[in-house]
């Protein structure tokens, strides 16, 4: 999963911003807690202060109760006198430095007049002394009370204010924080659900380096391989569906078609096979899944041969993103000049014998997953084709009498009872040869058996040569051969007499007898279905009569069975 997020987004996880959140939360709140507790300070401070001032009051309206006292009409009692000097002392703590000068003034009127003993006229003084002082205490009083609703108010309003901010960005956070879980949890949610549907790799918005980032990619990276391997297992259903195909293809042609028909799942303007055809030295396309151009008049090969190309020479596929660049596979495109082409090799037993040349009509269309798709069903068709030459290799092995490449005793068994049955159904004759060579235990015994066999292969390759289309030569056993064909004995006695008289002009160079050419000459008995016989052993037992009767007339000569059936099932019993 490469990603590199921003730094900044990588840092604000969820996990960080919860974090981070709940520190400013936390933080707030001490604040809010301070300023509260301040504003209390203060108002207890305004609580204390307003009962002091309320007992300086209660005490400078007592003291001037105390001034209009009998005690003072006519003269300063020593007692009334200290009396007041205590009150002086105690207004003296009450109203602080504020009234400091003006009751000193009024402690040394009291003095004065302790001191002179005067009668009456220092109460006037001193009561318009503690009315000044009333006068200034009430309006300080008024001024404080004034100062407590101002600072009430401000306390109000900023506490009003920070749970207002507070809860702003308490919204605003738990929205954020919501709105980063809850979207993409939803996201995901539907993802998984359209994953559960069936639906081939659905993306997750990918938007934040957050936890729900990761989470993301990390389903998207799944959503990915879950589709990848959802793919390969189609590829894989497919790839058997094809494979039980092939399993019953009987020709390469099919396998072609099937390999074709597989191909159209692709985007193609054109799909051909083609095969190494050895002989020509050159690709003869065997199958094309549109149709080719007709040939045109400047000689274009009607049979579509190409040059050998590398890709089969090698072994080895070739890409070609664009066509119109391409000068490798310019004889496979037909005149197409774009989009992109891909051959691969068809390699059967481990050598290339053709190739599948693909062409698109898109640029670049050949993908590292289309490549390796192709080449699976390629690799299956290859290995078909390989199994049916191998089958007709085996087939044609185990028919075949490989010392002198004509048919064998077993394949002859089948051609006749087949042959038989068609000459019976179609009501015309069929002929039977039995060929022997004369004396060749005798050549053996001269030239050695190696030269025997020379001579055998030269023998049965010189009669295949001059048999014609619809007659066939096996080698009975021995150095006995058979030829069966269509026709009467009459018919089939030019033949005999044709095949004697080539075999009777071959002469081995490479013996020699007293200077001479070693030749050999051939004894041959006919047998004709019906007028021989009916069955495969009383034709071929007629034949075999007819071949001593060769032998007994001096061999080197062809002898027809007559009339001999009776003289054959006798033999036969
Ligand atoms: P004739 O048929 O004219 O009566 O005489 P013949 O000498 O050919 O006698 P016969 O047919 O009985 O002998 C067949 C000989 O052919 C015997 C055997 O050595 C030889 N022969 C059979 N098969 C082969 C073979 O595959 N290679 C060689 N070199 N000789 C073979
Ligand atoms: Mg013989
Ligand atoms: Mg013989």
């Amino acid at each position: 999963m490469p990603h590199n997020p921003h730094l900044l987004s990588r840092f604000l996880t969820l996990q960080n911003q919860i974090k981070f959140g709940t520190i400013f939360l936390l933080f707030a709140f001490v604040l809010v807690a301070f300023t509260f507790l301040l504003g209390l300070h203060q108002m207890l401070a305004i609580v204390s202060w307003n009962a002091q001032a309320h007992e300086a009051t209660n005490r400078l309206n007592a003291i001037d109760r105390k001034l209009l006292d009998d005690a003072f009409k006519d003269r300063a009692s020593t007692l009334a006198l200290e009396s007041l000097s205590d009150d002086v002392t105690t207004l003296e703590k009450l109203l602080g430095q504020d009234a400091k000068p003006q009751l000193a003034q009024f402690q040394s009127l009291l003095d004065n007049w302790r001191a002179t003993s005067a009668a009456g006229e220092p109460v006037g003084k001193l009561r318009a002394q503690v009315r000044e002082l009333l006068q200034a205490h009430t309006q300080l009083v008024a001024q404080k009370q004034v100062e407590a609703e101002r600072l009430n108010r401000r306390l109000l309003i900023s506490s009003l204010a920070l749970c207002g901010f507070i809860g702003t960005l308490l919204l605003i956070f738990s929205g954020r924080l919501s709105r980063h879980i809850t979207e993409p949890a939803q996201q995901m949610l539907v993802a998984m659900e359209r994953v559960a549907l069936g639906e081939v790799a659905p993306k997750v918005e990918d938007r934040s380096g957050n936890e729900f980032g990761q989470l993301a990619r990390a389903f998207n990276h799944m959503a990915t391989k879950l589709s990848e391997r959802q793919t390969r297992n189609r590829e894989l259903d497919e790839l058997y569906y094809f494979n039980t195909m092939l399993q019953t293809s009987e020709s390469e042609a099919e396998i072609h078609r099937a390999l074709l028909q597989q191909m159209r799942t692709l985007s193609l303007s054109q799909a051909l096979i083609l095969d190494w055809e050895k002989e020509v030295g050159g690709l003869l396309v065997m199958a094309a899944l549109y149709p080719l151009p007709e040939p045109d008049a400047s000689g274009f090969n009607p049979n579509y041969q190409i040059p050998l190309c590398r890709v089969v020479r090698a072994g080895r596929e070739l890409v070609l993103p664009d066509l119109s660049e391409d000068l490798i596979c310019t004889n496979c495109h037909f005149g197409q000049k774009h989009g992109s082409a891909y051959c691969v090799p068809i390699i059967s037993g481990g050598k290339p014998i053709g190739a599948l040349h693909l062409v698109s009509p898109h640029l670049d269309y050949w993908t590292v997953e289309r490549q390796r798709f192709i080449k699976a069903f390629v690799d299956q068709s290859a290995a078909a084709i390989n199994n049916l030459r191998l089958m007709d290799q085996l087939r044609g092995r185990a028919l075949m009498d490989e010392q002198t490449q004509v048919h064998n005793r077993r394949y002859l068994d089948d051609y006749l009872h087949k042959q038989l049955a068609v000459a019976d159904r179609q009501r015309r004759p069929l002929s039977v040869m039995m060929i022997d060579i004369d004396y060749f235990k005798r050549f053996n015994d001269t030239y050695g058996h190696e030269a025997g066999d020379v001579v055998l292969k030269q023998f049965a390759q010189t009669l295949k040569g001059a048999l014609r289309e619809g007659e066939l030569i096996a080698r009975y056993g021995g150095e006995e051969f058979t030829i069966v064909m269509h026709g009467t004995a009459r018919e089939a006695m030019t033949l005999a007499e044709r095949l004697r008289r080539a075999v009777a002009s071959l002469s081995f160079s490479q013996f020699t007898n007293n200077g001479e050419d070693v030749k050999i000459t051939m004894s041959i008995g006919i047998a004709e279905f019906p007028s021989s016989g009916h069955t495969l052993e009383e034709i071929l037992k007629a034949a075999d009569l007819a071949l001593y009767q060769a032998k007994d007339a001096g061999r080197n000569c062809v002898k027809v069975a007559t009339r001999t059936l009776m003289r054959v099932r006798a033999a036969l019993q």
